[in-house]
């Protein structure tokens, strides 16, 4: 993995545009993300940052000059946020390999969602140190892309939806303790950020918003949940596609972050709303959601790029991959380079049917744009979201 400092000189090789003012974009990645976790069965065992750790390296968009190394989050920064029981009681089970009964009703952990498995600790205290360093990396005016954060259903008090702490809460809080004032929050996922709207429900220095797949788990954030008044929540339809995801933005989104005026972006960009994810039906293209993360986050100020949700392991490593190349200035190539093809074939899962893997999944790393109808429900969903938010 990168090393955790570098010269200016290698610096200079990802740097992005010179028009662009926030340069150079850092990865963040931890020795965790080439390593599978959650066991066999689980939705997460699937090769993920591993693999956009690979498809970057074929494609030569990675070098000891753009990587950051996570750290592990200590128990002290881990109760800034999650409860101290909670903290110790994951830590106790993974060290004894087994969780109690009434740990396990308790604190959410030990079952087939959110199971023990040896590491779990650590890693998921990785997820968040990697969270805190790209906070700090992102207040020095870089982007800091840091795919294996973005466990936004984590609570409190109780792992959740495939996470057990919740990174996101720590990237919003190291800025909020920069000083900084206002700090906007936009989640991609295909479920709702449940877990940070909670976390941030009455701090008037944070406005979230989520889009997210409407009638799904966790089955909260209505279009009429405002939260205390700073959450934004836009639940929208299967098939959602890529003209919608812009008539939001532009309706909605953009306008709700520019009367915000937020000096500092956190998005939380999973790749379970593309087409082609076998948990959620929502059906974008990755370059829809590549560019709605560079109009979010603006061309200044500290901005903090997570992963989150995914579940399909080619739409994902070439979603988040390229995703690295738009942040890090590179061209996207029309076609993958042979070792690059190679990774792609390479990958397996349980969970999408072998007549469902679209060839073009190996070729390429941009989707053939995926544009529709905008249909009246989201018209009116924008509509309702405008008026709740008193946007002209
Ligand atoms: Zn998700």
């Amino acid at each position: 993995m990168g090393a955790s400092s570098s010269s200016p000189a290698l610096l200079v090789q990802c740097s992005n545009d010179a028009a662009v003012a926030r340069v150079p974009a850092l990865f963040v990645a931890s020795d965790f993300c080439r390593q599978p976790g959650f066991g066999k069965h689980h939705p997460l065992s699937i090769p993920r940052v591993s693999a956009v750790l690979e498809l970057c390296g074929a494609l030569g968009w990675i070098d000891d000059g753009c990587m950051r190394t996570s750290r592990v989050a200590s128990v002290p920064e881990l109760t800034k946020f999650h409860d101290p029981a909670y903290v110790e009681a994951l830590q106790a089970s993974d060290a004894a390999g087994c969780v109690d009964p009434a740990v396990r009703e308790r604190h959410g952990f030990g079952n087939f969602e959110n199971p023990l498995f040896p590491g779990v600790f650590e890693r998921a205290a990785t997820a968040v140190g990697g969270s805190i360093l790209a906070a700090e990396l992102a207040l020095e005016g870089r982007v800091a892309f840091h795919p294996a954060g973005g466990t936004h259903h984590g609570r409190r008090d109780r792992a959740s939806g495939f996470c057990y702490f919740n990174d996101p809460v720590f990237a919003l809080g190291r800025l909020l303790e920069a000083g900084i004032s206002r700090v906007l929050y936009v989640d991609l996922d295909a479920h709702h950020g449940d877990g940070v709207q909670e976390a941030f429900l009455d701090d008037p220095r944070v406005r979230v918003v989520s889009i997210h797949e409407q009638g799904r788990w966790p089955h909260s954030g209505a279009a009429d949940d405002v939260g205390h008044g700073y959450a934004c929540n836009l639940p929208v339809p299967a098939g959602f596609n890529d003209s919608e995801l812009d008539y939001l933005l532009e309706s909605v989104v953009l306008p709700f972050a520019a009367a915000f005026a937020p000096e500092a972006v956190v998005v939380t960009c999973g790749t379970d709303a593309l087409a082609g994810d076998p948990l959620s039906r929502l059906a974008l293209s990755n370059v829809v959601l590549w560019d709605a993360v560079e109009r979010v986050i603006g061309d200044t100020g500290p901005a903090v790029v997570l992963g989150g949700g995914g579940y399909n392991p080619w739409t994902l490593a070439r979603c988040w991959t390229g995703l690295w190349g738009r942040l890090s200035g590179r061209d996207i190539p029309d076609e993958l380079p042979a070792a690059a093809q190679k990774i792609l074939r390479s990958l397996e899962c349980d969970l999408v049917e072998d007549e469902d893997v679209d060839e073009a999944w190996f070729r390429t790393l941009a989707d053939v744009p995926r544009p529709g109808t905008v249909r009246e429900e989201v018209k009116s969903l924008a509509r309702r979201g405008r008026a709740l938010h008193g946007l002209a």
